[in-house]
């Protein structure tokens, strides 16, 4: 090796980021290691952390050799450790318990938030709280959190990037300004009007109504355009997925009720649009590929390669655009609605949902109980202002055990 190819080495190493992975056996772990193959000189892969599957954990250390790796789930995490013995792995296996203590370290620079669900929450705003670079896809954390969440970026000086592919493609549709204001910008001095929040309407947005209460989770897990996680498969065809994008987009651009809309487009092409006062429209379009708006947040101010085909112009449908019928996404409806009432009301709509969805996906419950049940616990709630972490994990813990009582009784009218 020539000296100038041994500094040019040395000074790609110093300048990779150290990047944890939380989620990272799941559909946006998956994508986001295959936008750090694609560009190993940008990334580290320097922790790695799942629930349970030991196999693909160990599959993930054989090939990114991370220095640390947990799993949630203890017995998973002794198995891992066997194994990675048996393989002469030099990956430490952290205890739960030290997870939240090296997220907020000097070893990590920026961490890809994709735990699914609210056990996303503490880890999420541990790296908050630290003021690490966070690319957020485990919405349903900010969801939770709202406003204390948003504080804490504030406070601590974290970079926040949106990952969700609407919420990237808003992001990506708006002026520096704004970008660099994520949380708190002001959408009306910049001349924005509105934000149009798109979403597939999921695989049964032509499904005759009375069908409904017949879905199996077979059916509603096959999203027409994306491949997901199961919740967030079953969140789309509720489209509570893209409530809990409104809520998301709420907190994320600061926006009043007539600052955002959500619009049923089917080919999931466009990514979602801001529009301006003065008329004009800007959105992002693509593949319906979550490597490209994790290549867009993990490149930074640069573009990267994400991996993703090139879009194909001349093989896509005609756009179509729908208003989104209440009658057919009763959970959109629940969501919008909470997202006004208070922190207090999208935690329970969250935990709600949440158990709603293993139900369904357990076979416990019909499709239509989903909607029924968050509409039940919700409609029972009392107001409270939250102000701690504290207060909202007990709102959550209370939604969820109205939620199962709900289930047990079998009686969902
Ligand atoms: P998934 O079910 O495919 O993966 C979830 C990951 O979280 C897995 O690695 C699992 O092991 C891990 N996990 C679950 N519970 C855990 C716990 N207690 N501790 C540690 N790890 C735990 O889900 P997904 O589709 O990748 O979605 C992840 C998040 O990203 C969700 O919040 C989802 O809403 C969001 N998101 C996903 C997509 C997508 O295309 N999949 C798009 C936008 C946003
Ligand atoms: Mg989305």
């Amino acid at each position: 090796m020539t000296n100038n190819a041994t500094n040019n080495n040395a000074l790609k190493q110093s300048v990779a980021k150290n990047l944890a992975v939380l989620g990272a056996t799941g559909s946006i772990g998956d994508s986001t290691l295959s936008v750090c193959r694609h560009n190993p000189e940008l990334y580290n892969v320097q922790f790695l952390y799942a629930a349970s599957n030991v196999e693909k954990m160990l599959a993930l250390c054989i090939e990114f050799k991370p220095a640390y790796v947990a799993l949630s789930n203890p017995q998973a995490a002794s198995q891992l450790k066997t194994s990675l013995q048996e393989n002469k792995l030099n990956c430490q296996v952290l205890p739960e318990s030290e997870v939240l203590a090296l997220l907020g370290s000097a070893e990590i620079d920026s961490v890809m938030a994709a735990i699914v669900g609210s056990a996303g929450l503490k880890t999420t705003l541990a790296a908050v709280h630290a003021g690490k670079e966070i690319f957020l896809a485990n919405k349903e954390s900010l969801v939770m959190s709202g406003a204390l969440f948003i504080d804490a970026v504030k406070k601590s000086g974290a970079t926040l990037w949106p990952v969700d592919s609407e919420h990237n493609a808003i992001f990506q549709s708006m002026s520096p300004s704004l970008q660099n204001t994520i949380g708190h910008c002001d959408l009306a001095d910049a001349g924005v009007s509105k934000i149009l929040l798109t979403g597939s309407g999921g695989p049964f947005l032509t499904k005759p109504l009375h069908e409904f209460s017949s879905i199996t989770p077979d059916v509603a897990i096959k999203h027409p355009n994306w491949s997901m996680g199961p919740k967030i498969s079953i969140d789309s065809a509720t489209m509570m997925n893209k409530g809990l994008e409104y809520i998301e987009a709420r907190w994320l651009f600061n926006t009043n009720k007539d600052q955002l809309q959500v619009i049923i487009h089917p080919q999931s092409v466009i990514h979602s649009m801001v529009q301006y006062q003065d008329g004009s429209v800007i959105s992002q379009m693509g593949n319906a590929d979550m490597r490209i708006p994790i290549a867009h947040v993990m490149g930074g101010k640069k573009r990267i390669k994400s991996g993703a085909a090139e879009f194909d112009f001349f093989n896509t449908a005609n756009f179509t655009f729908v208003e989104p019928d209440y009658d057919r996404y009763p959970c959109l409806k629940l969501a919008i609605q909470a997202c006004y009432e208070g922190q207090h009301a999208t935690t329970s709509l969250n935990a709600v949902n949440e158990v709603a969805v293993q139900a369904f996906l357990e076979r416990r419950i019909k499709f239509t109980d989903i909607s029924r049940i968050v509409d039940s616990v919700l409609n029972k709630l009392e107001h409270q202002k939250v102000s701690s972490i504290e207060q909202l994990l007990e709102i959550d813990k209370q939604a969820r055990a109205d939620a199962i009582k709900l289930i047990n009784r079998g009686g969902i009218c």
